[in-house]
């Protein structure tokens, strides 16, 4: 088997360049209220106007602009009467010197079309208010025009938007009760080793605890991926065979583990050997995650390789398996969040290798901070732990001061 060791915007460019060439997903219907996270497989267009009515942002009184009444220095209004939200104002259309009080969120009388709010007036025993010249409301003032937020028949939600908190409450507003959105493919998760035992089990002195199924099926989740958590396969051929047999019964396989060089790192032989497989890639000029594995078997099946040392399983699954999982759950545009920050320490690094070193990122009012987690390496969890983020260091490496602008990788 040819070795292919490719630079990192190299993989990801491969990456995407499959993504791009997958069909659209089956779609089921939901209730609005499971859909969070979903994957809209169809536009939502706005039922109607928004707002419907020339809608007040305040309490107030709402009159014309043009009152024609503007020279002496406070101005009265006669008041007609009230229109609360949820009500339409019954009354004639407003003339210049008249007002009719409105709540927030009320519809525009006829002839107003500005709203001087409440605080800015004063009530006159006569039952007229008084505006102070200062006060005048300019044409559209504290009133938002019916449509002008979304017109009737457009679309507010696109398919493919995976739905957050915002998009589900756009949807209610449009009177959505169900919405058509992608079905979650299914992600098998296959770690290998001999090492391993799984959570139940009690670790013998030398043994680890299969940890990455379960960060791996989080991420999964995240990205609104099924995960699958299979059992561990052993280091050996007849396992890793029998185990990725049932992995590729799924829509996308990530193995973990045993893609490294050592003796009884299998796992590439057997994907060659028993599944055909093809290999766009087989490392990663980055660190972590080197010998990351990218590739597709004779019967059409995505997997990925990911190396079994937790921080680079993780690292390599958000960055190069996850575009792929993203496009198979037809959310569209999605691209890891890179965000600038500046630097809380030096920081040197060889040339070589484009980086991502757990960090920790403060971000607040003025600015964002990132300063690395020490590490004891890709195997080391509780650095993992401790961070919310990786610092970037690209290829060229850097010799940083303290202070620079750096990118920071947010793990989203
Ligand atoms: P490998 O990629 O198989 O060479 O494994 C690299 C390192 O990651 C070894 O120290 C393994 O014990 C560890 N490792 C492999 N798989 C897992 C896993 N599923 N959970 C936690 N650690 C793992
Ligand atoms: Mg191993």
């Amino acid at each position: 088997m040819s070795e292919r060791v490719v630079r990192f915007a190299e993989a990801v460019a491969e990456v995407e360049r499959h993504a791009a060439l997958l069909h659209e997903p089956p779609s089921e219907r939901v209730a609005l209220t499971a859909s969070l996270r979903r994957v809209l497989a169809g536009d939502i267009v706005a039922d109607r106007d928004f707002p419907p009515f020339a809608r007040s942002t305040r309490d107030g009184f709402a009159m014309s602009s043009n009152s024609g009444l503007r020279d002496s220095k406070q101005i009265q209004l006669r008041m007609l009467g009230e229109v609360r939200a949820g009500e339409g104002w019954t009354g004639a259309a407003l003339t210049s010197g008249e007002c009719v009080e409105i709540m927030t969120g009320a519809s525009l009388p006829a002839g107003a079309d500005a709203v001087v709010m409440v605080e800015h007036v004063q009530r006159l025993v006569s039952g007229e208010i008084a505006i102070p010249l200062e006060r005048w409301p300019a044409t559209g003032a504290n009133v938002v025009a019916a449509g002008s937020e979304a017109r009737r028949g457009t679309t507010v939600l696109e398919r493919g938007t995976r739905l957050a908190a915002r998009h589900i409450g756009m949807a209610a507003a449009c009177g959505t009760v169900e919405l058509e959105v992608y079905r979650r493919p299914r992600v098998a998760l296959l770690a290998t080793g001999d090492e391993l035992v799984d959570l139940a089990e009690t670790p013998g002195p030398e043994q680890i605890r299969n940890s990455n199924s379960y960060a791996l099926a989080s991420a999964v989740e995240d990205a609104c991926g099924q995960p699958v958590i299979l059992r561990v396969a052993q280091d050996n051929v007849e396992s890793l065979r029998t185990q990725m047999q049932l992995a590729f019964e799924c829509d996308l396989a990530v193995f973990a583990g045993g893609v490294s060089a050592g003796k009884y790192d299998l796992a590439e032989k057997v994907l060659a050997e028993e599944f055909g497989a093809e290999f766009f890639f087989t490392g990663v000029r980055m660190q972590p995650g080197r010998p990351v594995v990218f590739g597709k078997t004779a019967a059409g099946k995505y997997f990925f390789g990911l190396p079994g040392n937790p921080v680079s399983a993780l690292v390599t699954f958000g960055l190069l398996a996850r575009p792929l999982l993203a496009a198979m759950c037809g959310e569209r545009g999605w691209k890891p969040q890179f965000v600038s920050a500046r630097l809380g320490d030096d920081v040197k690094m060889e040339p070589g290798l484009t980086r991502f070193l757990p960090a920790r990122l403060e971000a607040g009012l003025t600015g964002a901070m990132v300063r690395r987690v020490p590490w004891q390496g890709s195997g080391d969890m509780a650095a993992l732990a401790r961070a919310n983020s990786y610092l970037v260091v690209d290829d060229a490496g850097c010799d940083w001061k303290a202070d620079a602008w750096v990118t920071v990788w947010t793990g989203d």
